[in-house]
């Protein structure tokens, strides 16, 4: 059987770039069909411009702080216009970069939607395409409860080119995506709300990173609202009504819901093939991204795995060497995954959290610190950071970090190392400082604070 391609990759978001890109660097012949945008979600829609609009946020902050530093400024004034068009032109670059990249490592790029006919037949614009395998890397997309006025809200992806910046924004949801865009729309200047269904956002994290978020965003005015949730929406002019379960009704320029995502699985054609599902309906595969169908594998969010751009690339890396250089391949650690969510103040957390290493049966000791970051003392901005170390008490391993301040993303990539590399308590205490830093804080925590 002659095939066009030995690798079809569905999808040219995070997984699948890399897995195209570097399948076809060991040597295979490899197409890829995008639909929408190359680079994925987290390019378009996703990492890359909401850090920028972070970024954008955060300066309301800066410039009241450099008044105390001696800057006198006429009063900033802010154009959203300005910040969405210089962002779109970013992004239309990078676009640019991800064909060439995948141009110059020999991957033919099919613009269009791509449909399975059979487990070894891919369509795209009409035209029929054979291949060896195919990989599904086709990602996620926002899902807003059924509710009476949906049709009303806006998910994620319509937030980042709304034409003006609402005046007041509800936004819906407790998870990563909620609470960096209250925090973007709220720096911002829009009187934001943000509704979460539960008794504390952030489920899943370590519950001091949780408490102390919500205290410092409630601290700078942003209305948290905990066992909330909306009943139905209504439209009256270019007002919204949000009315909540409650009873109460909130009203709003813009409801954002932000309440997970979904599989991309629309017109796919997997009811041609042998691929299965999971119970919440992503692609089910083995450690090998190895789907039921023989021909097909899949990765990255549409499998349900952790949705995070480094777990997809990681995961394209896999099934690129797995399929074409066998000899390099290791399978992807799924333990100690750092992340950020940029709030502001932004989280950084690596590892277990306290509840986590409690469950899994350790004796832990665990240090605690909270401290008033160095740039706002001169300031009248009443931030504060936390700091979380989790110790196993019997082997002094580090087991986890959480930390709630300024460039906590940043700190916590190089903290992850120490703990992939098993790092004790002992050789954290060992470690010299930076100073003054934040980070130093880290290797400075001498008196457990709780057992
Ligand atoms: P995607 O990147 O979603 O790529 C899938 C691609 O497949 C898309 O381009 C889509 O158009 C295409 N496609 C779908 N169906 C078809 C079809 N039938 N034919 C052709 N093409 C198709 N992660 C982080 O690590 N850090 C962050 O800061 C971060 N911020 C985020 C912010 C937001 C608002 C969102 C929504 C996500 C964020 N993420 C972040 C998560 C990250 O974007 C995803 O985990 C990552 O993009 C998943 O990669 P993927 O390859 O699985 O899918
Ligand atoms: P999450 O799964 O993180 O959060 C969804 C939130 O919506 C939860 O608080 C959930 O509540 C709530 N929710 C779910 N269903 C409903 C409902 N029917 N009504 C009301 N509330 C509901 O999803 P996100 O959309 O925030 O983000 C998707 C993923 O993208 C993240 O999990 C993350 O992996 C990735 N991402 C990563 C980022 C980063 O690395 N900085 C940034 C943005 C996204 P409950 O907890 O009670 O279930």
């Amino acid at each position: 059987m002659s095939y066009d391609y030995d690798l079809f990759v569905i999808g040219a978001g995070s997984g699948g770039v890399r897995a195209a890109r570097f399948s076809a660097g060991f040597g295979a012949r490899v197409a890829v069909a995008e639909s929408r945008y190359l680079g994925g979600t987290c390019v378009n829609v996703g990492c890359v411009p909401k850090k920028l609009l972070v970024y954008g946020s955060h300066f309301a902050e800066d410039f009241h702080a450099a008044s105390a530093y001696g800057w006198e400024a006429s009063k900033p004034c802010f154009d959203w216009a300005t910040l969405v068009s210089n962002k779109n032109k970013e992004i239309e670059r990078l676009n640019g970069i991800y064909r060439n990249l995948l141009g110059n490592s020999g991957v033919t790029v099919l613009d269009g939607h791509a449909r399975i006919l059979d487990p070894h037949t891919v369509e795209v614009g009409g035209q029929r395409y054979r291949t060896e395998r195919i990989l599904i890397a086709t990602g996620g997309w926002p899902a807003i409860p059924d509710l009476p006025g949906k049709e009303h809200a806006i998910s994620s992806n319509e937030a980042f080119f709304l034409e003006r910046l609402p005046e007041r924004v509800i936004v819906v949801g407790g998870g990563y995506i909620a609470v960096e865009f209250a925090g973007i729309f709220h720096g911002l200047g829009a009187q934001t709300t943000q509704l979460y269904r539960g008794d504390l956002f952030l489920r899943g994290f370590d519950q001091g990173v949780r408490t102390h978020l919500a205290e410092e965003l409630t601290k700078k005015g942003l209305d948290l609202r905990f066992n909330a949730d909306i009943a139905r929406i209504e439209k009256h002019g270019g007002t919204l009504q949000a009315h909540l379960k409650s009873g109460q009704m909130l009203e709003a320029d813009c409801i954002l819901y932000a309440t997970g995502r979904r599989p991309m699985l629309d017109n796919l054609g997997l009811e041609n093939t042998g691929v299965t599902l999971t119970e919440h309906g992503y692609i089910q595969v083995d450690e090998y991204y190895q789907t039921q169908e023989p021909s097909i594998l899949a990765l990255g969010d549409v499998t349900g795995t952790v949705q995070l751009t480094p777990v997809a690339l990681a995961e394209g890396m896999a099934v690129a060497r797995r399929l074409y250089r066998p000899e390099q391949y290791r399978p992807v650690d799924y333990s100690n995954i750092p992340t950020a969510v940029f709030s502001q103040p932004t989280i950084g957390t690596v590892g277990l959290t306290e509840a986590q290493a409690r469950e899994e049966g350790y004796a832990v000791r665990i240090f605690e610190s909270r401290f008033r970051p160095m740039k706002y003392t001169l300031t009248d901005i009443a931030e504060r950071t936390y700091m979380k170390l989790i110790v196993d008490a019997q082997t002094d391993r580090v087991l986890g970090c959480h930390m709630v301040g300024p460039d906590a993303g940043e700190i916590v990539q190089g903290l992850a190392v120490a703990l992939k590399a098993g790092a004790t308590k002992a050789i954290f205490d060992e470690t010299l400082g930076v100073h003054p830093t934040a980070a130093e804080e880290f290797v400075t925590m001498r008196t457990a604070v709780g057992e």
